[in-house]
């Protein structure tokens, strides 16, 4: 621990601590599953990296942004925890190189930030999941195993593809002619929800079912038609040679666009 530590670090620390000192059970299904942590508060990045060790998870420890880099690019993961502010930047520019490097990946960020702005950015930037310090460990391996269960949920599927568009089911990774799309967190889960049905029309409830999960009805509503045009406009600049119609009084279907 670094010469003067935060509030919040020191009631983490407490209860990281205590919760190490009980015996996890050993995850079975997770035993070959790689972590990449990416936490500058080293005593608190070898607790929770020995916790995770003894669930059976191999971890790499990166505590800097250029660190981080090196361990995306140099190594195979199947989930991030990443803090948010770090000596050298904020840990959400590396999400595109995570998702861009490693298929399936999931991405929990860790963070003291807990203000809904730095949330929804975190989330928009691409995360899987958010959790806020001080956390219980308890709750943090509970998100890891909900997280690496979705991850593999679609394993094995083949990517779909419409147009010049493909979409891989597991990572859910976007390619336009097999170059990269990157697109925020919920275009992402809009695009999912079109794909899965593609050629079909899909009801609003269930695209603001899918893409709002747990939100408030009358901002979801409203806030469809924005992100509609905002990922209609990014397959357009892309040239995916797709188009999401509107299907009066259903919903959108997304399709192949006439050439
Ligand atoms: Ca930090």
């Amino acid at each position: 621990m670094r010469g003067a530590p935060s509030v919040w670090g020191d009631v983490f620390l407490k209860v990281v601590k205590n919760m190490a000192r009980r015996a996890p059970r050993k995850m079975q299904a997770s035993n070959t599953m790689r972590i990449l942590m990416v936490e500058d508060e080293v005593e608190l990045a070898r607790l929770i990296a020995d916790h995770l060790a003894r669930c059976g998870f191999e971890v790499r420890l990166a505590p800097t942004l250029k660190e981080a880099r090196e361990a995306v690019a140099t190594g195979s993961y199947s989930l991030a925890l990443l803090d948010r502010r770090l000596p050298d930047g904020d840990s959400v520019e590396l999400i595109p190189d995570i998702r861009r490097a490693h298929s399936g990946v999931r991405v929990i960020m860790l963070t003291a930030l807990d203000a809904v702005a730095d949330k929804i950015m975190g989330l928009d930037a691409g995360a899987d999941d958010y959790l806020t310090k001080p956390f219980d460990i308890n709750e943090l391996m509970a998100r890891i195993r909900a997280n690496l269960r979705r991850s593999g949920e679609s394993a094995g599927e083949p990517p779909i593809t419409v147009g010049a568009l493909s979409f891989d089911l597991r990572s859910r990774g976007v390619c336009v002619n097999s170059r990269p799309l990157v697109l925020h967190r919920r275009e992402l889960a809009l695009l999912d929800s079109l794909i899965r049905r593609d050629g079909r029309a899909t009801p609003r409830e269930t695209l603001l079912e899918e893409v709002y999960t747990g939100e408030e009805e009358g901002f979801r509503s409203n806030a469809l038609d924005a992100l509609v045009s905002r990922l209609r406009k990014h397959l357009n600049e892309s040239d995916a040679g797709v188009v999401i119609q509107p299907i009066r009084g259903i919903g959108y279907m997304l399709a192949k666009a006439q050439s």
